[in-house]
């Protein structure tokens, strides 16, 4: 059963760069995707079209089986079960300190207070932060930052979580502990689906891969048949 799909989905960048040429994929629900390919590979561009920041030019994207509409309510209910961590956390945290930072996602979909006081706990106790909680976010390291980001979309309780490159330029022993974060996650039900070129990563991590190239699919499966005709 697919949560996301990409049906020929066409995209090019107003300077001409082609960075999705026809692309057709299923995520499967309740599963660890992983998405493996080069820098330019068009992974980024596809996963901006999974929560609506990017609409095709031709084709389209399913979600749970629905074909997305760009009108208001379907990209609100896309957004509150799609949550995306973006490669840059720069990009994405926003708000004065750690707290105020997790709490505006929650906030912004009705939440009470009380409600978002114990969404932005939990997801703070599960990325290991609560220490950071008063701290201003523009003076985090790059590590603690990354996890924010992964708290930020956690405390929305999406039904899929997508991490574009989520252990780039992290130490091998917090790319240990976000993996082993996204494992619990995924045991709680979430559907994760990730980005990255690290090769050895997919392969341990996944359990389907997709191999991306210059806007198209070209190999998926399990980890034990993808590379098997390289
Ligand atoms: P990946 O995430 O796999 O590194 P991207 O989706 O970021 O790939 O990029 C796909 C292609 O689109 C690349 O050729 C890239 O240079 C280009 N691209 C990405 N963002 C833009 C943009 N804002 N304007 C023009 N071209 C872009
Ligand atoms: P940074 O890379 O930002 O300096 P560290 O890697 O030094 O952060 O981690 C600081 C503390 O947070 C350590 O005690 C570590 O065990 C914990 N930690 C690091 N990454 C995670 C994670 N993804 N989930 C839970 N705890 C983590």
């Amino acid at each position: 059963e697919y949560i996301l799909e990409a049906h020929n989905v066409y995209f090019q960048y107003e300077d001409g760069t082609e960075a999705l040429r026809g692309i057709s994929l299923g995520i499967e629900k309740g599963k660890k995707t992983v998405v493996l390919g080069h820098n330019g590979a068009g992974k980024s561009t596809l996963f901006l079209h999974f929560n609506g920041i990017y609409r095709p030019e031709r084709g389209e994207i399913r979600f749970a089986g629905e074909k997305v509409l760009y009108g208001k309510s379907f990209l609100k209910k896309l957004r509150k079960n799609v949550g995306i961590v973006f490669q840059d956390p720069d990009t994405q945290l926003f708000s004065a300190n750690v707290f105020q930072e997790i709490s505006f996602g929650p906030l912004n979909l009705g939440l009470s207070k009380k409600e978002t006081y114990e969404k932005v706990f939990q997801a703070m106790e599960e990325t290991g932060i609560t220490h950071l909680k008063d701290r201003p976010t523009h003076l985090l390291s790059y590590g603690e930052k990354k996890r924010v980001a992964i708290a930020d979309v956690l405390a929305m309780d999406p039904e899929v979580i997508i991490l574009d490159e989520p252990t780039a330029w992290l130490d091998p022993i917090s790319t240990r502990q976000t993996l082993k974060l996204l494992d619990k996650i995924n045991a709680q039900g979430k559907t994760l689906l990730l980005s990255t070129h690290d090769v050895d990563l997919a392969y341990s991590w996944a359990d389907h891969i997709i191999l991306m190239k210059e806007g198209e699919v070209v190999g998926e499966g399990t980890p034990e048949t993808v590379f098997a005709d390289e």
